[in-house]
């Protein structure tokens, strides 16, 4: 019988197993307490009987990543982690350092099923979901190994956290609890392609993260053509659900704009954002795109960014250019993981 990964466990879930074991409930928290202090294994455990930590070690593990590979760029000390799960599987999460915090880019998903035209993540579609102890260690793990204590998580790593509903919401409620991580939800953001059904779920969750809209074309017919998900859930079908998400949260929205030269980086293109989000409470973040290898995709000038920019602000919206932090170290989403992948496949065919 497969090991209960407490890591994954809410603190209810945690609580209804230690009862189930006809254990006192106050045993839950104790153990709760434990894992995110960090312990791996139940033997750590010193306020619980041995009776009891020999019960849990027949019947549950600790989840644990281990660092498969760690990159750390010379130019803003930006580390990235490439971390193997318990099965094999590879995961990236970038740890970046600003002057407000460390905030941790975590993945959700072994892989995308998005398809995404400009992502590194999608190349090879989705392998599994991640559990949420899969991504809560990414955190503990990023933590220790860089003695920098984590302030804010971007959900913005390998996946699509939407397509991963129950197991991202879960490790939001861990990673948030003042015996979990104790991260406060306002700092952490959740960025989705637009999987217009669970950005309605979500409103309905009542968590004050900030939520992350990938955008990249105002355009829809352009749109589809590099994000396929705009064929289920079409743009004027997400701008609806973003609206129905600002009048229950009231809390403001980031649009996320990867400029792509001669793409999606004209006038025009400027001035139909304007006009898709005027009166919105949102927040635009331009992104330079990140040359990936497989795409043909190009970042747009520096001068045309700041044009378009200007354009975005003049016709009233507020606006971003994100910095580029870790450009030595194979820097756009899910890179390093692809890299690694090619590197075994080719010593498996030499073999
Ligand atoms: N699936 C989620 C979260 C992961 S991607 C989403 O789509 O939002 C995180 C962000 O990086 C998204 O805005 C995504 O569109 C963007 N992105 C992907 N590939 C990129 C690239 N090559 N350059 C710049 N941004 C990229």
């Amino acid at each position: 019988m497969e090991k209960i990964d407490l890591k994954a466990l809410t603190p209810d879930e945690l609580s209804a197993l230690i009862a189930s074991v006809g254990e006192a409930p106050f045993r839950a928290k104790q153990i709760f307490k434990w894992i995110y202090r960090g312990v791996s294994s139940f033997d750590e455990m010193t306020d619980l009987s041995k009776t009891l930590r020999e019960k849990l070690a027949e019947k549950c593990t600790i989840g644990n990543l281990i660092i498969e590979k760690k990159q750390v760029s010379k130019i803003d000390g930006t580390i990235k982690y490439l971390f193997r799960l318990s099965d094999g599987n590879l995961i990236e999460s970038v740890l970046m350092s600003y002057k407000h915090g460390n905030t941790i880019c975590v993945s959700s998903q072994v892989g995308c099923r998005m398809g995404c035209r400009f992502c590194a993540s999608t190349i090879g579609g989705l392998v599994r979901n991640l559990t949420a102890s899969e991504i809560i260690d990414q955190i503990m793990k990023a933590e220790a190994d860089s003695g920098k204590k984590i302030s804010n998580i971007v959900m913005m790593g390998i996946g699509e956290p939407l397509d991963n509903y129950e197991n991202v919401i879960k490790f939001l409620k861990i990673v948030n609890h003042p015996d979990g991580l104790g991260i406060g939800y306002r700092h952490i953001s959740l960025s989705t392609c637009g999987i217009v059904d669970r950005i309605y779920d979500l409103a309905k969750e009542n968590l004050p993260i900030t939520l992350s809209i990938s955008l990249h074309n105002p355009f829809r017919e352009e749109r589809k053509k590099i994000m396929p998900v705009d064929a289920i859930y079409p743009l004027p079908k997400l701008m609806e659900a973003l609206r129905a998400y600002l009048a229950v949260t009231g809390r403001r929205i980031s649009v996320e704009y990867a400029m792509i030269r001669g793409e999606n980086d004209t006038d025009e293109c400027a001035k139909e954002l304007a006009k898709l989000f005027r009166g919105m409470l949102v927040h635009i973040n331009l992104i330079p795109i990140n040359n990936v290898r497989e795409r043909d995709f190009v970042k747009s000038d520096t001068k045309q960014i700041k044009r378009f920019m200007e354009q975005l602000e003049k016709l009233g919206l507020s606006v971003t250019v994100r910095r580029e932090l870790g450009s030595d170290i194979s820097a756009a989403c899910g890179q390093l993981r692809k890299s690694v992948i090619e590197e075994q496949k080719q010593e498996v065919i030499k073999a």
